[in-house]
């Protein structure tokens, strides 16, 4: 991808975004001058899934991006993500959760977190399920976290061409939000659903999402 065309497919997305959705530019696997071109267009927040790969490119881009880390995490990498993820969005066990709180205390850092969320159909993808989150909330385990705010939930669809059951995964994740707000009521800025990717963002965005994942429609396949 040149530059131009990496803004151009910015531009496009951008213009199809509705006030209050935002956009994270999945930028895994994509060298730092594709960031660059991405943030010469305007974009100041970044999604990366590799601990490493996150701590390369933090250092070498303008210290005004956010960056959001989105892989599976494993609790012996918490350290260099909490240095540099304002979110991280992929925590799939309390126990993630717990390393993250207390790495970002012992880093006198505050970082914000969701609770990712297993919904599709495949059993490759990580995350809790329904019913395991709302005992979470149910036990009030988060009263417990000192440097950690969780701010909503993250999934992704299952992977098919069958949108009815990509809708019905978004709409189940919509439904979960609103049922751990009844059993939570003073839960404060639960308010992020961040879901949809490069194929199926427009869907996610009718069923209530407010943070799209984007990647290979603006930076092109993959750098393997
Ligand atoms: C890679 C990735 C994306 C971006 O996927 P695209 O299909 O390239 O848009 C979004 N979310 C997560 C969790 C990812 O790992």
């Amino acid at each position: 991808m040149t530059p131009q065309e990496i803004q151009r497919h910015l531009r496009d997305i951008r213009s199809t975004l509705p006030e209050g959705v935002e956009l994270v530019a999945v930028s895994k696997f994509h060298p730092v001058e594709a960031l660059k071109a991405a943030y010469d267009a305007g974009q100041r927040l970044f999604g990366e899934s590799r601990a490493q790969e996150l701590a390369t490119k933090a250092p070498a881009m303008p210290d005004d991006i956010r960056w959001h880390f989105i892989g599976h995490l494993q609790t012996n990498k918490v350290r260099p993500v909490v240095a540099h993820a304002s979110m991280i969005e992929s925590i799939d066990s309390e126990r993630l959760l717990e390393a993250v709180d207390r790495e970002a205390k012992r880093q006198q850092r505050t970082v914000g977190v969701l609770m990712q969320v297993h919904v599709a159909q495949e059993e490759t993808k990580f995350g809790f399920s329904p019913d395991e989150l709302l005992d979470y909330f149910e036990r009030r385990a988060f009263e417990r976290l000192e440097a950690t705010h969780i701010h909503g939930l993250m999934a992704m669809a299952s992977n098919t061409d069958d949108s009815a059951r990509v809708r019905a995964d978004f709409t189940a994740v919509a439904r979960l939000r609103q049922q751990i707000l009844a059993i939570a009521p003073d839960l404060r800025g639960f308010d992020t659903l961040s879901m949809g990717m490069s194929d199926d963002y427009l869907t996610a965005i009718e069923c209530g999402s407010t943070l799209v994942r984007i990647g290979s429609t603006i930076f092109g396949p993959r750098q393997y």
